[in-house]
C-alpha cells in the first residue's frame, strides 16, 4: 500500500495593528524549507529550527494593486497566488486522479488561518481559487466520453455540535453524527449536500454558508469565528468505456479552518465563551491526540490506538488524519514576539503533523 506523509506548509502573515501598537518584534525568519522562531525572553539563546515541506513568507515585500491584490514586491514574498499554485492545484490534480483530498489551517485566531483558506476581498484564499480551477479544468477537458458531478457542503462544528451552514433550520442540539456500518466511516445525518454546476453557483453557496457561521467575539479577534469551518466538496467523473460500460472516479475534497488553537484563558473569555472554548479545546485537543497516536504509529511497530472518537472533528476528519486522503496542513503564525507562547506551539503540532502517513486510493469504480 502506497503510503503519503500529510505535507505541512507554514506561513507567517504581517503585523496586524494590534501588534504595531505594542510594538512588536519580529520573532519569526524562514528560509528556503526552513523556519525559525526566537524566544524574546532570551534573545542571545539559538533560534529553535523547523523544517516544513513549505515556508510561507508573507510578512512583507509587498504592495496592493490597483485591484486591491496584494503582489510581491520583493520575490520571498509569497502571494495567495503561489500558495494556491503549490497547495491549491496539488488538491486539484490529485482530485482529478480520483484521490480523495485534505486541507486544514491551524493556528491561534487572529494568524491567517480564514485568510489562507477563503480569503478576503479581493485577495481570494485557496479553496475558492481551487473551486474556480476545478470547473476551468473541467470545461478545458470536456470530452463526450466524460461527465462531471459536483456537490457542495458546509458545516460548522460549534460546542460538540454540528449545524449545517445551507439550512435555515439545524434542529436544537445540532445534527447527529453516525458511523456507516460498512465504510466504517463517520457522516453527518441529513447534512444538505448540493449539486453545484459552476464556479459562481459555489461562491454564492459559500456566501450563503458563511453568513450563518455562528460568530462569536474575543479580545483576540472581534470577527473571527470561534468554530471549526467544514466545506465538502464532492467531485465524480463517469466516464464512458469503449466496451460500453461506465466507470465512476469519485474524490471527496475536505477543506477545514479549525477554530482557533489558543486556550481560553489567553482570549480574555469569560462565562458562556469560557465554556464554548473549553469545548474547542476539546475538539482541538482531540485532534492533537489523533495527531500524536498517529506520528507514533509511523514510528513505532507497537499496535497503537487512534483515539477517533473522542470528538466531532476527530471523527469526520477520520479519513483525512491516518485514512483514504492525500492531506495537506496549513499552520498559520502570528509574527510577534507577544504571541511567541502560541506560534511555537502551533509550529511543535505542525511538526508532528508531517509524520502521519496516509494510505490514499484512487476512489474508482464500473457502474452496473
Ligand atoms: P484567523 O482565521 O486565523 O483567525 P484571519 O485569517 O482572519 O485569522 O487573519 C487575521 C487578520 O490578518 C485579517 O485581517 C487578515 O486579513 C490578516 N492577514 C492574515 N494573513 C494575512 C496575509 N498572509 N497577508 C495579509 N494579511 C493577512
Ligand atoms: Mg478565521
Amino acid at each position: 500500500m502506497p503510503e503519503d506523509s500529510v505535507k505541512v506548509a507554514v506561513r507567517v502573515r504581517p503585523f496586524n495593528q494590534r501588534e504595531k501598537d505594542r510594538k512588536a518584534v519580529l520573532i519569526i525568519q524562514m528560509n528556503g524549507q526552513q523556519t525559525t522562531i526566537k524566544n524574546p525572553d532570551t534573545p542571545k539563546d539559538e533560534p529553535k529550527k523547523f523544517a516544513f515541506d513549505y515556508s510561507y513568507w508573507s510578512h512583507d515585500g509587498f504592495s496592493e494593486d490597483a485591484n486591491g491584490i496584494l503582489q510581491e514586491t520583493n520575490s520571498k514574498y509569497s502571494s495567495q497566488r503561489k500558495v494556491f499554485n503549490d497547495l491549491g492545484q496539488g488538491v486539484l490534480d490529485n482530485a482529478f486522479q480520483g484521490y480523495n483530498c485534505s486541507l486544514f489551517a491551524y493556528g491561534q485566531t487572529g494568524s491567517g488561518k480564514s485568510y489562507s483558506m477563503v480569503g478576503y476581498g479581493a485577495n481570494k484564499g485557496i479553496v475558492p481559487m481551487t473551486c474556480d480551477e476545478l470547473f476551468k479544468t473541467m470545461t478545458k477537458g470536456a470530452d463526450s466520453n466524460k461527465r462531471y458531478e459536483v456537490t457542495f457542503s458546509m458545516l460548522e462544528i460549534y460546542n460538540e455540535q454540528v449545524r449545517d451552514l445551507l439550512s435555515k433550520d439545524n434542529p436544537k442540539g445540532g445534527l447527529q453524527v453516525r458511523q456507516n456500518p460498512k465504510l466504517g466511516l463517520f457522516y453527518v445525518v441529513n447534512l444538505k449536500k448540493v449539486p453545484v454546476g459552476s464556479y459562481k453557483e459555489i461562491e454564492q453557496r459559500m456566501d450563503q454558508g458563511t453568513a450563518n457561521r455562528t460568530v462569536a467575539s474575543t479580545n483576540m479577534n472581534a470577527t473571527s469565528s470561534r468554530a471549526h469551518t467544514v466545506v465538502t466538496i464532492t467531485f465524480d467523473q463517469i466516464i464512458k468505456k469503449p466496451d460500453g460500460g461506465e466507470t465512476k472516479k469519485s474524490s471527496v475534497m475536505n477543506l477545514v479552518d479549525l477554530a482557533g488553537s489558543e486556550r481560553a484563558e489567553s482570549t480574555g473569555a469569560t462565562g458562556d465563551r469560557l465554556k464554548e472554548g473549553a469545548n474547542i479545546n476539546k475538539s482541538l485537543s482531540a485532534l492533537g491526540n489523533v495527531i500524536s497516536a498517529l506520528a507514533e504509529k509511523s514510528t513505532s511497530k507497537k499496535k497503537i490506538l487512534v483515539p477517533y472518537r473522542d470528538s466531532i472533528l476527530t471523527k469526520l476528519l477520520q479519513n483525512a488524519l491516518g485514512g483514504n486522503s492525500k492531506t495537506v496542513m496549513i499552520a498559520a503564525l502570528s509574527p510577534a514576539d507577544i504571541n511567541y507562547d502560541e506560534t511555537l506551539s502551533t509550529l511543535r503540532y505542525a511538526d508532528r503533523a508531517k509524520k502521519i502517513k496516509n494510505e490514499a486510493v484512487i476512489n474508482e469504480n464500473p457502474i452496473d
